[in-house]
């Protein structure tokens, strides 16, 4: 939560608390009743967006934005929109937007509308939206809903510095010199200012239902939240980009994280001063680390797509899926699966089911799913042969897919098939390592073609074993040694086996 915000009182928007949503000037939106049941999850067509800053690569909290505003869109027949708040020129990333494309393409999450598909609302970056906003801008002005500002930026950090010694301070600087001034007052290329109402009305959301949230005033000194909505540049700031976009695109639900809360009631305030309907807004709880600690680069915070050498992204959206989220029980008690395919969280997703509490993000339970959709892929044979064809072991498709189809029920991460190096090159072997007796046994193997029936009628079977799995894998634990040689075949056992013996 930002300094200087009051967090005056909340209710949960959930169906205990309807009475509770007929206070006065709060939107009643987001209250439907199905057969007697209240709910929040809409029964019209939802128009979603996912709205990321490219200042970085993609990670699991924008993912799960992202996968929430997608679901919600297909389940209820809408449109998910993809959409670039590039308006931050000083924090763009390079690459930031290849990988939040790459990133979406890889889990599956398909927009309608966006850069690369194009749409009726097009352009999707807003950086090429300019005209608009100073359209919008404009229109505010006109109406004395905004107004100009020349102050320079050492005025403005005087005021800063004022108010942050004020008790008790705010962070809320600005006098509002400019608005009363009605001149040009420097040289300075303006800013425009929203006149920012004196209190700003209560929000209501979806998961948190009714809040009062106000910047913190001080009485003696009274300063205006009147925040830029277009800066010198001509370019708008987020707060003013966003509102102008999400009402042209025809949002109608905005599920974002929950550190864009204390921003909504000034989203709100924008939207009245348009006369525009706002969207219903959906805040979404704080990804935490299982010690309740912010996450760290290991918990994939980086870029999801980094994890794709490890995981399936079946396994991850049905990972991310549950943070904050969960699925019906069919009755009370009953208890349900977690292990869901994107058709099945397609069909199960539904805002009734948010959750409140910050969401904690466990490694060992993304392994979990991993090993359950590993499970799950290994029965359908298109799926293994696609997988296949992602590794760079071999070229040898075909044979890539049967090692995958023994493999894959054991794995739990897809990284471990580095285990298995010796099914697509013949080991180095290290000969110090060398079971007892393991020349003279593979000798006789190879005088006897092979026949592992009579070898053991000669030599120990722990002695038979251990060699003949030296001389296929260099002695790698795993797959039985009739298995191996099944995907080996015979004619390359043959060969193991003499140049082991040569090495010995
Ligand atoms: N551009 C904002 C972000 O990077 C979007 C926030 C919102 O969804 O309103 O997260």
């Amino acid at each position: 939560m930002k300094i200087g915000y009051h967090w005056l009182s909340g209710t949960r928007g959930s169906p205990e608390t309807v009475s509770s949503l007929m206070e006065p000037k709060v939107p009643l939106l987001g209250m439907y009743v199905n057969n007697g049941i209240k709910s929040v999850h809409p029964h019209i067509p939802a128009v979603t967006r996912f709205a990321p800053s490219p200042t970085g690569y993609l990670h699991l909290g924008s993912l799960r934005t992202a996968l929430y505003n997608y679901l919600l869109a297909r389940n209820t027949n809408g449109k998910f929109i993809l959409r670039l708040e590039d308006t931050d020129q000083t924090r763009l990333v390079a690459g930031a937007e290849k990988n939040i494309y790459d990133t979406l393409k890889w889990c599956g999450i398909q927009p309608d509308e966006g850069p690369v598909q194009g749409g009726i609302h097009a352009p999707y970056r807003q950086s090429e939206r300019k005209h608009i906003y100073k359209e919008y801008a404009d229109q505010l002005v006109a109406q004395g809903k905004a107004y100009h500002c020349y102050c320079s930026k050492e005025r403005l950090g005087d005021l800063r510095e004022s108010a942050m010694k004020l008790k008790p301070p705010t962070t809320v600087t600005y006098d509002r010199k400019c608005f009363h001034s009605h001149s040009q007052t420097s040289d300075e290329q303006p800013v425009i200012r929203f006149k920012s109402p004196e209190k700003y009305d209560k929000i209501n959301d979806v998961v948190h239902g009714i809040l009062d949230l106000q910047p913190q005033y001080n009485s003696e000194d009274r300063r205006y939240d009147d925040f830029v909505i277009l800066k010198s540049d001509g370019l708008p700031t987020y707060h003013f980009a966003n509102i102008v976009d999400d009402h042209l695109m025809g949002i109608t639900h905005v599920i974002r994280g929950e550190e864009w809360l204390t921003s909504t009631p000034k989203h709100q305030a924008l939207y009245q001063a348009f006369g525009w309907t706002p969207p219903e807004f959906v805040h979404i709880p704080l990804l935490t680390s299982l010690k309740d600690k912010k996450l760290s680069k290991r918990d994939g915070i980086m870029g999801v797509l980094s994890m794709s050498d490890k995981v399936l992204p079946e396994a991850l959206i049905n990972f991310v899926a549950l943070f904050g989220w969960s699925p019906p029980r069919p009755s009370p008690g009953e208890s349900v699966s977690e292990v869901m395919s994107m058709d099945e969280l397609v069909e199960k997703f539904s805002l009734d089911g948010l959750t409140r509490g910050n969401a904690k993000v466990s490694n060992a339970k993304l392994y979990y799913f991993n090993k359950e959709h590993l499970h799950r892929l290994a029965k359908v044979d298109e799926k293994v042969v696609e997988l296949a064809e992602t590794y760079d072991l071999t070229d040898d498709t075909e044979y890539m897919a049967r090692v995958l189809k023994k493999l894959l029920p054991s794995m739990s991460s897809l990284d471990e098939i580095n285990n298995y190096k010796y099914l697509f090159t013949i080991p180095d072997y290290n000969t110090s390592n060398a079971p007892p007796n393991c020349k003279a046994v593979l000798m006789r193997y190879a005088e006897l073609e092979y026949n592992v029936e009579e070898l053991i009628k000669e030599f120990k079977k722990k002695e038979v074993f251990q060699s003949i799995r030296f001389a296929l894998s260099n002695g790698a634990p795993g797959l039985a040694i009739p298995e191996i040689i099944d995907l080996l075949t015979l004619e390359e056992t043959k060969k193991r086996v003499s140049t082991c013996i040569k090495k010995l």
